[in-house]
């Protein structure tokens, strides 16, 4: 995200410009053309994240549509300045600085979604049981279709992923997990042994999954924030959510016609280059053309962080979305 524009209506009541500055605009002895009254304007502020990890996302500016009076009482960060003397031709209506549209966008309800069933017994349950399987040579996992009802899937062969994920009307989600690193069969010159690592993070095959369980839950009327694939690895879970609508729901698969081996060997060398989060976002942007969906990681203390690309240059960055 490079800066996000946060829209809010201010209104004002605006003086009668003749002499004497009346207040009321049915003031009689109000003899100008332009009577005063209320005027609304639409306000912005824009919050712009800098490439600096340590800029905590600060800077940015604001601005007025058709402003009454030509006054730009701006805010910058949310913060009105104090050292502006104020327009007194123009007198705020419950003064709006912008902060509740701010505010506001600290709840994320995919965020406290993933939290809370994190939090419940059966769900909580499943996850504990695919801990237990990280070390095992397939994948493991639970496709959920309906209350509590969670059916359990694997890889059909050993180090592959899990291909057969059986859906249905009440089908809302999917947990499994992405086995542990493992001996190849080859050794370095001093005798240990090669290992394969595996990348603990969703895969673009997850993300077609999860595509088609978003498609599924429009087809049958379930509400899309419901919807979920995750994953359980030795680096952490991860939790893909949905935040688009219905009507624009990503198609998925390669958009640059890479075949299936070119288009796996692409996702590893971004996992290589940008890291694990990063290397997701970007290439599910970049080779995918998937948008809105989000990326939450659990953790083990009851937090949820959602990491999310910014600037430019798709930076990563990550936040504390829920606390339990
Ligand atoms: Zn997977």
């Amino acid at each position: 995200m490079d800066s996000l524009h946060i829209n809010y209506e201010d209104c004002f009541v605006t003086h009668c410009s003749g002499t004497g500055r009346h207040t009321d605009p049915n003031d009689p002895n109000c003899t100008a053309s332009d009577k005063g009254g209320m005027r609304c304007v639409t306000r912005w502020i824009t919050i712009t994240h800098t490439d600096d990890p340590c800029d905590t996302g600060g800077g940015g500016g604001s601005g007025n549509s058709n402003p009454p009076s030509g006054g730009d009482n701006g805010v910058t960060s949310g913060s009105p300045p104090d050292d502006e003397e104020p327009d007194k031709s123009i007198i705020g209506i419950g003064p709006n600085d912008g902060l509740d549209s701010i505010n506001n966008l600290e709840t994320d309800p995919l965020c406290e979604d993933v939290g809370k069933r994190f939090n419940e017994e059966e769900f909580k349950n499943r996850i504990e049981q695919l801990d237990d399987k990280l070390d095992e040579t397939k994948e493991y996992g639970f496709v959920e279709s309906g209350p509590d009802n969670f059916v359990a899937v694997e890889s059909s062969l050993d180090r592959t992923a899990i291909t057969n994920v059986p859906i249905d009307s009440t089908t809302i989600g999917m947990m499994h997990t992405h086995y542990d690193n493992y001996p190849n069969g080859d050794f370095s010159v001093n005798g240990t042994p090669m290992m394969t690592a595996t990348i603990k993070v969703p895969s673009p095959g997850d993300v077609g999954v999860f595509l088609k369980l978003l498609r599924n839950a429009v087809a049958n009327n379930i509400p899309l924030e419901k919807v979920y694939v995750t994953m359980i690895s030795s680096k952490g879970n991860y939790t893909l959510k949905y935040e688009g609508s219905a009507l624009d729901i990503p198609s998925g698969g390669s958009v640059n016609m890479l075949s299936p081996q070119d288009f796996e060997k692409k996702y590893s060398d971004y996992i290589k280059k940008y890291g694990r989060q990063r290397g997701l976002l970007k290439f599910i942007k970049d080779e995918m053309a998937v948008t809105n969906v989000a990326l939450y990681n659990t953790r083990y203390n009851g937090k949820v962080k959602r990491y999310f690309l910014y600037g430019n240059k798709d930076k990563i960055d990550d936040e504390t979305c829920y606390e339990n």
